[in-house]
């Protein structure tokens, strides 16, 4: 059955939703280009927003420190600050690290914050009974498998998917949920649909009829688009482009090339030396055939400006997010060719 109807994807260029018809819509939010150009293209549509929240996955969770940017958490508060609406936080305890280090046991439980109908907001935690018990003790695969590329989901996909289906606000109404997947990136992006039922959507339960759709509604736009987009807004974009990364998501990626790891050595060599320690624990590199030492002593590192490596090293945000007239300029990684999803 198709379950989407004419009314809800007009197939317009500007705005091919119709945004008035959900009570709420929420953006998967990482604090990289594609995630931000989602939400000023809503804005661009004319979305009230009194209606749009924030997600973003904590990537580490609450305690570690392995694999994201230190500023990517306040960076996007700062933006959701300087936009206007909420972020809700999600993340799975103990974060990649633990569920990387998962030894004869099950994935962990995974938290979400949701806010309350006084105001207040409260942390969720739900899952870690069930599933099989299981060990890691490997890095992700650089795959294009979410099964053996299992950061991806567990530690985004799933968050999202347990908060949606967790919280009784979403029953009984209408979410439009979007994320900034866009069709160039890869391949296996290209195949995504532009809009979908989403998975946790149960519209044909008469118990929740809780209606819930994707849009991806960068999924066509070229990178032009998406930096387009952020200078007419003049957005300060997260410092890792300013480094010279051409995607923002975890510093130490496990798609990362040989000149992204060579600069987060430079600028991060405790964190980098982690990386390597965890390689020769496990016995396996994250590259396969190639240790990460080998990997960063093949590449340059980028020339970063210490102001910049200040900002993404920091975990509190102290610059503006809409920069002033005339200051909004491409970061040095617009456009590179260093690494991205399969
Ligand atoms: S950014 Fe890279 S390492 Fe981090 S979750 Fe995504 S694929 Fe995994």
């Amino acid at each position: 059955m198709n379950l989407i109807t004419q009314l809800d994807f007009l197939d317009t260029p500007q705005c091919p939703v119709y945004l008035g018809g959900y009570k709420r819509i929420i953006v998967a939010f990482s604090g990289g280009k594609d995630s931000v150009a989602c939400v000023l293209h809503l804005l661009e549509c004319g979305a009230d927003l009194n209606r749009i929240e924030l997600w973003h996955h904590k990537v580490d969770g609450l305690d570690s420190t392995l694999m994201d940017w230190p500023c990517t958490n306040a960076y996007c508060l700062a933006f959701a600050h300087a936009l206007g609406v909420p972020l809700y936080y999600t993340w799975k305890n103990g974060g990649f690290e633990g569920e990387m280090l998962r030894e004869n046991s099950r994935t962990a439980p995974i938290s979400f914050e949701a806010p309350q109908p006084d105001g207040s907001v409260l942390i969720i935690t739900t899952g870690g009974t069930g599933g099989k018990e299981s060990t890691r003790l490997a890095f992700p695969q650089i795959a294009a498998s979410l099964s053996v590329r299992w950061c991806s989901g567990y530690l985004k996909i799933d968050n999202a998917r347990t908060a949606l289906r967790n919280q009784q606000r979403f029953n009984h109404s209408r979410t439009l949920f979007l994320c900034g997947e866009r069709a160039q990136e890869s391949p296996g992006r290209a195949r995504y649909p532009r809009f979908q039922v989403d998975d946790s959507d149960a519209r044909t339960s008469p118990g929740l009829r809780r209606h819930i759709d994707r849009w991806r509604p960068v999924h066509q736009w070229s990178e032009a688009d998406v930096w387009a987009i952020m200078e007419r807004w003049r957005i300060n974009p997260h410092p890792s482009y300013r480094l010279g990364w051409s995607r923002c998501s975890c510093a130490g990626c496990i798609f990362n090339g040989a000149d992204q790891f060579a600069t987060w050595r430079l600028i991060a060599p405790d964190r980098f030396q982690r990386l390597v320690d965890y390689e020769e624990r496990f016995g396996r590199t994250i590259k396969r055939n190639i240790s990460l030492t080998a990997l960063a002593d093949k590449g340059t590192p980028f020339p970063v400006k210490d102001e910049d490596v200040r900002a993404a090293l920091s975990e509190t945000w102290y610059e503006p997010i809409i920069l002033p007239e005339g200051q909004w300029k491409l970061p040095m990684g617009a456009f590179a060719e260093n690494g991205g999803p399969i």
